[in-house]
């Protein structure tokens, strides 16, 4: 915590203010690190940080957009394989520090664990109502061939972007990548290889982009300015969890170890197919022992594509009687950060189960 707190302290803050802008919404892009933000120094050929802050000299077509940037970088960028819990509460309160002041927020982040923080992001702001768009690159912005200068600009357009009204189109945590605006909690880094490197299996689209934006209103969540209560974040996530990926031959002390002995208040259970797992009895008896002992064990399917649906065959039943709560059609990545958000509010077990029942940011389908 003290080193990303010490950095935010220690940022810079860039105004890139266009001159000829009329009427314009402002956002603040958050710049965290990761490969968007290379691009090679032209005397050595090696990848070196991007500065921000000649944001309209690089991209002159930024000017088109009716918008006000002002950027803001973490010194120093962080690889996103380092993210950490107290990361994701330094983001949400750089979100906080400046809500009142712009009407979205562009987050740049590493690719690797990009859907872990836009899940992380889209339960710690409680009660948003505007936008907070992450994108990232598989190529840096400073290589001829980057995807990073599309994604950057439509995130941006998108973060700024109102209806008649003069509402934010996509008053919620959204990750935009080649293309498609997907609501932050629904994706998957899916491939290292290609430039649609992440999918929303079980959620549409929130937006597709060809020539123009063609926002899905229907599946974006609704403005809801009469809030009876204020924007604000969560700032306690419990990290006591774990991911437990079953696999055929997986031994009962290796289980054991998992459920029982490491003392985890939750766990995500990575299950097979429709949420099955095996019947057998010493599994069985430790996953109720966990559930007993009142550890959160949340069924999560390995199929990426599709839902849970313990009622389903004898092999799901099992779990649902030994009180294994449904994650639905929710990813891991969604899974995990709701785990450590819920059990981060210290609640009692009825509450914290009642919270993990149902959708709180649209995460999963009922
Ligand atoms: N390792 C990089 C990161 O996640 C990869 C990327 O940005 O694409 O920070």
């Amino acid at each position: 915590m003290a080193n990303f707190a010490y950095l935010c302290k220690d940022m810079w803050c860039i105004k890139a203010h266009n001159p000829s802008a009329m009427k314009r919404s402002s956002i603040l892009i958050i710049y965290t690190g990761g490969t968007i933000g290379m691009k090679t120094d032209e005397a050595t050929g090696a990848l070196v940080p991007f500065d921000f802050s000649g944001i309209y000299e690089e991209f002159p077509s930024l000017k088109r957009l009716k918008v006000d940037l002002e950027v803001l970088t973490i010194k120093p960028p962080i690889d996103s394989s380092n993210v950490s819990v107290e990361n994701w509460v330094d983001m949400a309160r750089l979100i906080r520090d400046n809500y009142s002041k712009y009407d979205g927020f562009v987050v740049l982040h590493g690719t690797d664990t990009m859907s872990y923080s836009a899940a992380a992001l889209s339960f710690m702001l409680e009660n948003l109502a505007k936008p907070v768009i992450f994108t990232g690159s598989q190529i840096p912005i400073g290589i001829l061939r980057t995807d990073g200068r599309e994604n950057l600009i439509t995130a941006i357009e998108i973060a700024g972007a109102r209806n008649e009204e003069g509402n934010p189109i996509v008053p919620e945590v959204a990750l935009y990548f080649q293309n498609k605006l997907m609501r932050g909690n629904r994706t998957t880094k899916h491939s290292a290889e290609a430039l649609n490197a992440f999918a929303s299996f079980n959620y549409h689209a929130l937006a597709d982009v060809g020539v123009s934006i063609q926002y899905n209103t229907q599946y974006i969540a609704p403005y809801a300015p009469d809030f009876s209560d204020e924007f604000r974040i969560s700032e306690s996530l419990c990290n006591d969890v774990i991911v437990v990926k079953l696999f055929p031959g997986i031994r009962p002390s290796t289980l054991r170890a998992m459920l029982i002995d490491s003392g985890v208040r939750g766990v995500v259970l990575e299950t097979y197919g429709a949420g099955n797992a095996p019947t057998s009895e010493w599994f069985v008896e430790l996953v109720k022992e966990a559930v007993t002992k009142g550890v959160i064990v949340v069924n999560v399917s390995q199929c990426k594509d599709g839902a849970v649906q313990m009622h389903l065959y004898e092999t799901g039943l099992a779990l649902q009687e030994a009180g294994v709560v449904s994650g639905h059609d929710m990813t891991i990545e969604a899974a995990v950060t709701k785990l450590m958000y819920v059990l981060g509010k210290n609640l009692p077990l009825s509450e914290t189960l009642n919270l993990m029942r149902r959708p709180l940011r649209g995460e999963f389908t009922l």
